[in-house]
């Protein structure tokens, strides 16, 4: 074993892009630290990025490829060649008899540049099919089609210091203090010295829209409505930049005849805002010195997504806020590399470095670049698209890389039919237990963080290098390479010269080819090698050959990459959400995230700390809606959408509008009973992006009566083996929810019911999984005549595990005894009582405010209630001392004891 080392890469979560120092000894990850050179995060992290160490679940990783011949058979430990050839045969087969658009590839925004090249050109270059998507679709193809729309191209013109140049910062669709949270705590420092106004546009008064001077809480999906209207007051009150518009755009005048109608008082009746509201928002975003916009998933994951990102644009063009530091419009990237496949064209809209599918120019330089006779001029299905040919029977082979769609796609039921009906799926992942590896014909091992070479470009279009620090587990590659070694073998099967195309032997040399495809066009970057990286760190692009360091801003001369070098306004027209609520359907279910959860938590569900805030998904619903149906705060209830249900616990919150529901995004059928709440989000999407409206469906709640709770916790082996062991059961009950918890000592929860007892095997089951079947320290309470069946184990002491039925009072205690490892033995069979009070009593802490510290709720409401301020409680509990993601809601908090009221969600 090596010395202790360090390796310089990036956090592979949110599009901050955090620079990321990982300790180890060559062969294991022993800590990290954020990179203090990093210029995305001068050292810092976020409670995802501090606990990465702990996602590397040895037991949950893919380590060799396996293959089934036949979809009754298991699969199989397979070599790379058996597996490689085997796909390669399944693919040329398909190819020969249906043509190269029956086979596809859904890749992923956690790919590397270089990853998301090779597969781009084995698609199009080799096999001659678009069908290349991403669940960048799901992301941010809309801001892509935005930008395009207005600006030209797909180049997001502002840099992370522009944070610190702005008077005005306008978010919109985005809450960036939990989703881009490093970002935010930069944004925060500077506003406690530029004291820019903050205006947030989001439905729900998030951690982001707490502290905003002006929110404008938008009925979901209208946002184009509001944007109009705010343009609408900036023409009518004179506030647009005339002489801008008249030098650097075109179209402007239709622009204002379209918003001429489009009144405050108009878009305030569609919006359900008040109009003089809409009326300020437009007057400080254009009087502002400089107007920032930020923007999310709240404008891309809609069927009118374009649109959304376009009118936000409109406003930056017709008060010249753009171009200048501090002003512009910056859209946030959801994953960490999505940039980067759209920089290589790794989408089945586009081709690589920004060039146009439907432009015969463009694809012909491609083909002469890759050294092909053409690329296809058809554009490929798109990520929605290709589960829906898998169902029609179209597409016969489909390759799955880094991505979960069984998780992460809408209607999911659908999505799932597809994949059971595919005739081959390939998955390639780092773990084998995600909620789409049951359908994989072929798993394929993958490298994950920190075992794998490349580049990521960041929200900000800054390129960053990404390190090995340790190599992969068992016969894990590298992304990139296992697409090289499938072209190879597959070009021979379908006539074609893969070892000219494919001839790669490193990272570096793909990089190269990419930058070259760059040469001219508005992201050039062959200014750039992994030496120059190395050197001089990380770069934005563009940044061509001759130059010595990348551009932090983009358009300003007023230059933009159109044809006629002016931004253009585009034609737009408001349009409601796909789904219009209905009277069996009321309510208006949008999603989102959490501070501590990443998309489907293949990763994030593995690190016990990170569920200590949310221990379980809620429905997050206005206090009114709950009244008008009898559902009282943690009443379990029944979420009917139109493509399904979903069973949640119900929390009243201050920070939703009446009619609307949240849900978190993260939860899948890992972790809980159904598919998730993407099972009811419908596949709707945006006609230009494709991209599917992830964010609103209608729904109707009611309480759910169910006579029968179970609650079972325990430290256990191995925690991931633990889970995969429960996900099968869940299903069982109509309410279900599987996670971690803890610190120190992780352990297994899981909290379910259902309407009757659980059968004996089911039970028995359960408890095995918990440890709680033949071993010695077991000690029970039973009252038949009371539904009450409960078991403990306590051992060395110290109690371990605990299965509680029928009556699941004590849970809460019981789990924080079992995490903090506390004394059991005194207290003997009282252990057992059925009761919500601890022997010896004490009340729970709560859940976990700072994830950092582990500081609880009850703490720190505590420290608030003596009248203390929030420097003294930082001071005295250190919680917000860490990451920071907590110092939104420590504020919170601490508003929630000057003013008793009930907690926002
Ligand atoms: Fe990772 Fe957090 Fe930084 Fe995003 S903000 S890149 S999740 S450390």
């Amino acid at each position: 074993m090596d010395a202790e080392r360090e390796t310089r890469t990036t956090c592979p979560y949110c599009g901050v892009g955090c620079g990321v120092v990982i300790e180890h000894d060559g062969e294991r990850v022993t800590g990290v630290r954020g990179d203090p050179d990093h210029p995305a995060n001068f050292g810092r992290l976020c409670s995802k990025g501090l606990t990465l160490p702990l996602t590397r679940a040895p037991s949950a990783r893919a380590m060799h490829p396996e293959l089934r011949t036949s979809r009754d058979a298991p699969r199989e430990r397979a070599s790379w060649d058996t597996a490689l050839d085997h796909a390669a045969r399944r693919f040329a087969d398909a190819i020969r008899a249906h043509g190269p658009d029956s086979v596809a590839f859904y890749v992923s925004g956690q790919f590397l540049t270089e990853d998301y090249y090779a597969f781009n050109k084995l698609a199009k270059g080799l096999i001659g099919t678009n069908n290349v998507d991403t669940n960048s679709r799901l992301c941010m193809s809309s801001a892509v089609t935005g930008y395009k729309a207005t600006l030209g191209s797909d180049a997001p013109p502002c840099s992370y210091e522009d944070l610190e140049h702005a008077d005005c910062v306008f978010v919109a669709g985005s809450n960036a203090a939990i989703a881009h949270p490093v970002l935010w705590r930069r944004f925060e420092q500077a506003r406690a010295r530029t004291k820019a106004k903050l205006i947030v546009v989001d439905p729900r008064r998030t951690d982001t829209a707490q502290d905003a001077d002006l929110h404008l809480a938008i009925a979901p999906g209208t946002d184009v409505a509001l944007f109009q209207s705010m343009l609408h007051v900036m023409f009518e009150e004179g506030l647009v930049d005339s002489l801008y518009l008249a030098q650097h755009t075109e179209d402007f005048e239709a622009a204002e005849r379209a918003v001429r109608d489009c009144t405050p008082q108009w878009a305030a009746a569609l919006c359900e805002v008040n109009a003089a509201d809409i009326v300020t928002a437009a007057r400080w975003f254009a009087a502002s010195r400089a107007t920032l916009s930020l923007y999310c998933q709240g404008l891309n994951q809609s069927s009118h997504g374009t649109d959304k990102n376009a009118a936000l644009i409109h406003l930056h063009l017709a008060t010249a806020q753009i171009g200048r530091a501090g002003a512009g419009p910056f859209s946030l990237t959801g994953q960490p590399n999505a940039m980067g496949g759209r920089e290589v064209g790794g989408l089945a809209t586009a081709l690589s470095a920004h060039r146009d599918l439907d432009n015969p120019v463009h694809r012909a330089e491609v083909a002469k670049l890759w050294g092909v006779e053409s690329v296809p001029a058809k554009r490929g299905l798109t990520a929605v698209e290709i589960f829906e040919a898998l169902e029609a029977g179209s597409l016969k082979c489909v390759w799955i890389a880094c991505t979960n769609p069984a998780q992460s796609m809408p209607d999911q039921a659908r999505v799932r039919a597809g994949l059971a009906r595919a005739p081959f799926v390939v998955l390639q992942d780092c773990y084998r237990d995600i909620e789409t590896a049951p359908y994989a014909d072929l798993l394929l091992p993958a490298a994950g963080w920190g075992e794998k070479e490349g580049t990521v470009t960041n929200s900000e279009r800054r390129i960053s290098r990404v390190r090995r620090a340790i190599a992969p587990p068992g016969e894990a590659r590298a992304d990139w390479a296992i697409a090289v070694d499938f072209a190879r073998r597959l070009g021979p099967m379908i006539g074609r010269d893969a070892a000219r195309l494919f001839p790669y032997e490193n990272p570096a040399q793909i990089f190269a080819e990419h930058a070259e495809t760059t040469r001219g066009r508005d992201l050039d970057i062959t200014g750039l090698t992994y030496e120059i990286l190395e050197a001089r760190g990380p770069q934005q692009w563009p940044m061509p050959e001759g130059v010595d360091a990348g551009r932090a801003r983009l358009y300003e001369d007023g230059n933009f990459p159109t044809a006629t070098g002016r931004a253009r306004f585009a034609v737009l027209g408001y349009n409601a959400t796909a789904e219009a609520p209905t009277i069996d359907h009321p309510l208006r279910l949008t999603t989102g995230r959490l501070r501590d959860q990443w998309h489907g938590m293949s990763r994030t569900g593995r690190v016990a700390s990170l569920f200590s805030h949310e221990e379980e998904p809620i429905a997050a619903m206005h206090a009114a809606d709950m009244a008008a149906r009898s559902i009282a705060e943690g009443d379990l209830v029944r979420i009917e959408g139109t493509r399904g249900t979903m069973a949640l616990r119900a929390r009243a919150s201050q920070a939703m509008r009446p009619g609307d529901v949240f849900i978190p995004m993260h939860w899948g059928s890992r972790h809980v009973a159904g598919a998730g709440v993407n099972a009811l989000m419908p596949s709707a999407r945006d006609r230009h992006s494709h991209q599917p409206e992830l964010k609103h469906a209608v729904v109707e709640v009611e309480r759910l009566s169910l006579a029968y709770s179970l609650v079972a916790m325990g430290q256990v082996p191995d925690t991931d083996a633990a889970l995969a062991a429960l996900g099968p059961l869940l299903d069982r009950f109509r309410y279900a929810s599987c996670g971690l918890a803890g610190r120190e000592h992780p352990l297994v929860v899981l909290r379910a019911a259902r309407s009757a007892p659980l059968d004996p095997e089911t039970l028995a089951a359960v408890d095995a999984i918990f440890g709680l079947r033949d071993v010695e320290e077991l000690i029970a309470y039973r009252d038949p005549a009371r539904g009450i069946d409960r078991l403990a184990r306590v051992a060395d002491g110290k109690l371990v595990a605990a299965r509680l039925a029928g009556d699941v009072a004590g849970a809460s205690w019981m789990q924080e005894w079992i995490a903090e490892g506390r004394d059991a033995a005194s207290v003997g069979f009282a252990i057992l009582a059925p009761t919500a009070m601890a022997p010896g009593g004490g009340i729970s802490r709560g859940r976990t405010i700072c994830t950092c510290h582990g500081v609880g709720e009850a703490q720190i409401a505590a420290a608030f209630a003596r009248g203390t301020s929030l420097e003294a409680v930082q001071r005295e509990l250190k919680c917000g001392t860490g990451c920071g993601s907590c110092v939104p809601e420590l504020k919170r908090l601490q508003a929630a004891q000057a003013q008793p009221v009930a907690l926002a969600a």
